[in-house]
């Protein structure tokens, strides 16, 4: 038996709005990062949609790594430091398998680990050697950048790349399948933007480390191009763990889990990716868990 309340997997927006809720309270909560507290947050270079004038999501990460600060003498939120690879319930408790075989028990588990980068294997208008993981575009700084840059995919990161950028006058050529014209949408005006609208692509080894590309453009026309840098922009998949509930699109939403388990933030849906609405729903399944539990009835 274990007499922790939650677990909570992830410490991104989500998974912090969740302890801070929990810890305020009464909870015991044993919080599991992999990384670093803040999660994709330290890869927003602009911020302009989160309440209270924050500019970048570096500065907001140290925010949250402060709150966790602030509420640690309660002695009521233990930090752990590893990957979680397993989750499951039974009608006692919850338990958390991590990837060093480690085991926590709890009464419930919050999972908030979030959304994980594409890669060409999962894209099926791109044909490429196995194992090419381009770096994502969000995690790359101009300086890192080399001769022609071409970006796989017009997913939206491209417009939060620019804005964060906003003197870079380097031309990102973004290969665009079709079903990413509503979000090219939003750059198509930038200058800096070579659209180059196709409907498949094959990336091959050249020489000194380039990369070619053969298009078919969208009249069928076969298109050549040397990519000097090539860069990820392709999307999310969730971060499901093993023993979550799965929708048919692979996210966790809450009507999917068992009743000792429960999803936060970005996992949940595609349709919910935002800081504000991960803290929202973080700090929602702390209180949906607390007022289901006999702690509230003391
Ligand atoms: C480039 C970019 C720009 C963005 N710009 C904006 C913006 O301007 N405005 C906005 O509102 N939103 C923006 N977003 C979206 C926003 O970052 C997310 O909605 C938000 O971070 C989701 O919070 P989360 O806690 O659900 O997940 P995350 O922030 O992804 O945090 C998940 C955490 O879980 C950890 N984790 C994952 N798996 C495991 C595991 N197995 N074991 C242990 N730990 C694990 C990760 O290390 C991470 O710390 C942007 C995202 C990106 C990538």
């Amino acid at each position: 038996m274990t007499d922790t309340d939650l677990i909570v997997i992830g410490a991104g927006p989500a998974g912090v709005a969740a302890t801070v809720m929990a810890v305020s309270l009464g909870m015991t909560v044993r919080l599991i990062e992999q990384d670093q507290v803040g999660g994709k947050l330290h890869h927003i270079g602009a911020l302009d949609n989160v309440p209270g004038n924050w500019t970048t999501g570096p500065d907001l990460a140290a925010a949250l790594a402060a709150d966790l600060e602030r509420i640690a003498p309660t002695n009521l939120v233990r930090r752990i430091t590893g990957t979680a690879i397993g989750v499951t319930a039974d009608d006692e408790q919850a338990h958390v398998l991590l990837a060093d075989q480690s085991r926590f028990h709890a009464s419930a588990v919050i999972a908030a680990t979030g959304v994980t980068t594409l890669s060409p294997a999962d894209a099926d208008w791109i044909t490429a050697p196995d194992g090419l993981w381009p770096a994502p575009l969000w995690r790359t700084a101009p300086a890192e950048m080399n001769g022609a840059i071409w970006v796989l995919g017009a997913d939206r990161p491209l417009g939060t790349w620019l804005r964060a950028h906003p003197r870079v006058e380097r031309t990102l050529n973004v290969l665009c399948p079709p079903e990413d014209d509503y979000k090219a949408a939003e750059v198509a005006g930038d200058p800096r933007v070579n659209l180059v609208r196709c409907t498949t692509a094959g990336i091959y080894p050249a020489r000194n480390g380039a990369r070619k590309i053969m298009v078919r453009d969208r009249s069928g026309a076969p298109r050549q191009y040397i990519a000097g840098t090539l860069l990820g922009n392709l999307g999310n998949r969730p971060a499901a763990l093993p023993g979550l509930g799965q929708g048919p699109d692979g996210y966790c939403p809450a009507e999917f889990q068992h009743p000792r388990m429960l999803t936060a933030g970005d996992l949940r849906s595609a349709r919910f990716q935002r800081i504000v609405t991960a803290q929202g729903s973080g700090a929602e399944a702390a209180l949906a868990r607390y007022y289901d539990s006999a702690l509230v009835r003391g």
